[in-house]
């Protein structure tokens, strides 16, 4: 599945991080707003997501979501849904702080960089190439897919979550 490219807004930085999580190609920044976000996006061939009605004026013939909710839930459903794309397909691939995607690594190569507690209890680890930031699955990953259910999005794999 080729994966949606984004530019979000400053002012909603959740639905950035979510996005992220979901393993969307998204720049976001305290300093990406009005006419900056809607460079990036000409540039980079992004669809911008906003709340602005200037920038919703502004960026004319580019592709644009107006976000319309206040709560990120529904903003990330009304995402989902206008760009078509399966919130699962590509799930933690992706850093949540830089937005580089990330890369498994060897078990022995997070000892130093991980709590005890996660390393001797998770055997798969991947690691952020840019910004080292080291990614385990643990109660969070948990908490994302259950939130994503809650919105009615279905895994399209029937395995039962909390298998290792
Ligand atoms: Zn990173």
């Amino acid at each position: 599945m080729i994966a949606q490219r984004f530019a979000v807004d400053k002012m909603l930085g959740r639905l950035a991080t979510w996005l992220r999580l979901l393993g969307q190609d998204t720049i976001y920044g305290s300093h990406l707003g009005g006419g900056t976000l809607i460079r990036r996006a000409r540039n980079e061939g992004r669809t911008i997501l906003t709340r602005d009605h200037r920038a919703l004026r502004a960026a004319r013939e580019l592709p644009l979501v107006f976000i319309v909710s206040n709560d990120f839930r529904e903003q990330l459903r009304q995402v989902i849904d206008a760009c078509r794309f399966d919130p699962f397909a590509q799930l933690f691939s992706r850093c949540t702080r830089c937005n580089t995607p990330v890369s498994a690594v060897p078990k022995a190569d997070v000892a130093e960089r991980v709590p005890p507690y996660v390393f001797e209890t998770q055997q798969r680890f991947a690691c952020c190439s840019r910004c080292g930031r080291v990614y385990w699955a643990g109660t969070h990953d948990a908490r994302v897919r259950e939130q994503l259910r809650a919105l009615g999005y279905t895994e399209p794999s029937a395995t039962v979550p909390g298998g290792d």
